[in-house]
């Protein structure tokens, strides 16, 4: 991450920095910083879970502070001990430690029933009765009161028995629920007497079979950010109305203040994000499952082959703020490609082969070829590739009739083999009953080694290729945006985002090839492939069978539009 001067970090502090750097001016909670990232493990992470780790874990380190991992795991119906493992294998990958503070809401579900009580002794929550229909029927909508319940006055004594009744498991599910004492004339619809307990005989991935009443969201939340002493507990702006409500509870509770924050949730052009949305995925088959390479998860881009580096990049550039807009995936892709281009070593892999034939190259010759590994980069040294008499190169780097500006090869055409020779273009074979041209022949000229020519003259194509003798073959998975459609909130009235699946996200090359210092890439291995995008070894890859994914092609759009902005002014 860049390092800002202190000068240029004081301007240009965002609204949470500035919250946090003038509640450290005026010395509250002592000057500690202490956040959190509170996910449910009901589904795997996502890039926009990287925004809240990068931001919550970010913040600690800047403040010398803490950040708690708390699993927020009070629906026991959807959540799953692989969700809980998967997701701390993410936050690992993406560079953040949580130490030993490894925290669960229902850890404190014992302490959460003690709060409930004592709201019911001070006479502000009660047991209702009344349906999950009827509750939702008698909360009034945004212009209409809701309606007091008919059990909103029972007496504290009757609360206490029946609340304990609850907990004993003496009422079927759903027959009762422990509600705040709010308001149910509030404007804020979150304070007309909320549920804080529902009878659910539900296992619990951590308390097993003890509780069959189990605390909402909206209960649970807040106190358990004032349990662990949380300062800033930082949320999404669709918590902004809850806010009065966590407030009430900790007020009313006389427990520590933990101060909630909102900020506007990454959306990213041509990505659905949305744990609900990509378990469907998931679930129907769409995908191969939430590590699939296409997904936005962060089990899926490090398939694909992202780097924690360029997701953290990214987080760091789109900032917070409040109003929610849409960012564009070219600077996601973007980042990627900045970090690639430093560490990836460059190869040579032809993606839909033809065949070349150098017909002055005596036949039995092999040279060892000595080719950079990663120009921007001296260190990462040189590696020898094979050379010989018979080559693929890309089937579109050749045209019988080529068009204006096509510098590539060409009848009577002279072009560069990357690493290698001058070559030019003499003549070609077809297949008899296609016409298909199944073979280019060339020669070469000797006085050109290493792609250079003696003389001085330039060829305006440089071309990669891989020795046919020599070459491992191999699978290449190219992607697609996994969605059609730019903006995912403007699907249209009366049609599903699954209806803009993009049916061309996955092109499976079978026929790669691939020069042979790859022949031992493990999963995970990240190369350029010269010319055509960033790859990394998929996890399916074995060293029977190498399989690769195209983590990101080269074009860079987002550079493009930076520049153009530049030019503008
Ligand atoms: P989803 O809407 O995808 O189901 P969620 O908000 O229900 O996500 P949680 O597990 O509750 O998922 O999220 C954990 C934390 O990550 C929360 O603090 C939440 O605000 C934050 N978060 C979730 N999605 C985003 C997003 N798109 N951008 C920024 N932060 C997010
Ligand atoms: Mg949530």
């Amino acid at each position: 991450m860049a390092e800002k001067s202190a000068k240029e970090a004081a301007s240009s502090l965002d609204f949470i920095r500035t919250i946090i750097e003038e509640d450290i001016k005026v010395n509250k909670n002592d000057g500690r910083v202490h956040t959190r990232f509170p996910p449910e493990p009901n589904g795997y992470l996502h890039i926009g879970h990287a925004k809240s780790i990068c931001l919550n874990f970010g913040l600690a380190r800047e403040y010398k502070g803490l950040c708690n991992l708390r699993f927020d795991d009070t629906n026991p119906t959807k959540e799953e001990v692989e969700y809980v493992d998967s997701i701390k294998e993410d936050i690992r990958w993406l560079g953040f430690d949580w130490k030993d503070r490894e925290y669960y809401a229902s850890d404190y579900f014992e302490t959460l029933y003690g709060y409930a009580i004592q709201l019911i002794k001070a006479g502000k929550a009660y047991v209702d009765d009344l349906s999950a229909d009827e509750i939702r029927e008698f909360r009034g909508t945004l212009t209409e009161p809701g309606k007091e319940s008919p059990f909103r006055n029972r007496s504290i004594q009757e609360n206490l028995d029946l609340f304990e009744r609850m907990r004993a498991g003496e009422f079927p599910d759903g027959a009762r629920t422990l509600r705040a004492k709010i308001d149910m004339a509030s404007g804020n619809l979150n304070m007309r007497d909320p549920v804080m307990y529902r009878i659910l005989r539900a296992s619990h991935h951590r308390t097993g079979n003890d509780w069959c009443i189990y605390a909402t969201y909206d209960w649970a939340h807040g106190q358990s950010d004032s349990i662990e002493g949380i300062t800033h507990s930082i949320c999404t702006l669709e918590f902004e109305g809850h806010r009065p409500l966590y407030n009430w509870f900790i007020e009313q509770l006389g427990i520590f203040p933990s101060r909630q924050i909102e900020f506007a949730r990454l959306n990213l052009s041509y990505t659905v994000i949305s744990k609900r949305k990509l378990l469907q995925l998931v679930e129907e088959g769409q995908v191969s499952g939430w590590d699939d390479p296409r997904m936005p998860t962060i089990s899926g881009m490090r398939r694909r082959g992202y780097t924690p580096e360029a997701i953290r990049d990214f987080c760091d550039r789109i900032g917070v703020a409040k109003r929610e807009s849409t960012v564009d995936i070219a600077l996601l892709e973007h980042c990627l490609r900045e970090d690639l281009n430093r560490r990836a070593q460059r190869v040579m892999a032809v993606l839909r082969p033809i065949r070349l034939v150098i017909d002055n190259y005596p036949e039995d010759k092999l040279e060892m070829l000595e080719a950079v590994n990663n120009p921007e980069d001296e260190s990462m040294g040189t590696r020898k590739v094979p050379f010989s008499r018979i080559l693929y190169i890309e089937r579109e780097d050749f045209r019988e009739d080529p068009p204006k500006k096509y510098f590539r090869l060409a009848p009577g055409r002279e072009v560069r083999l990357k690493h290698a020779y001058y070559v030019t273009c003499k003549n070609v074979i077809e297949d008899d009953n296609t016409g298909e041209i199944v073979e280019v022949h060339c020669t070469y000229d000797p006085e050109t080694r290493g792609g250079w020519a003696k003389d001085g003259r330039r060829v305006k194509g440089t071309l990669h290729w891989v020795s046919a003798d020599h070459a491992i073959d191999v699978e290449v998975r190219l992607y697609d945006h996994l969605f059609t459609l730019e903006d995912s909130s403007n699907v249209t009235e009366g049609t599903d985002f699954k209806d803009y699946l993009n049916p061309r996200s996955l092109e499976t090359l079978t026929d790669c090839k691939m020069e042979p210092s790859l022949k031992d890439a493990a999963p995970g291995d990240r190369f350029q492939f010269l010319r055509q995008g960033y790859f990394c070894a998929d996890a399916d890859s074995t060293k029977e069978k190498l399989v690769f994914n195209r983590t990101v092609s080269l074009r860079d759009t987002w550079a493009k539009i930076e520049k153009a902005l530049k030019t503008k002014g």
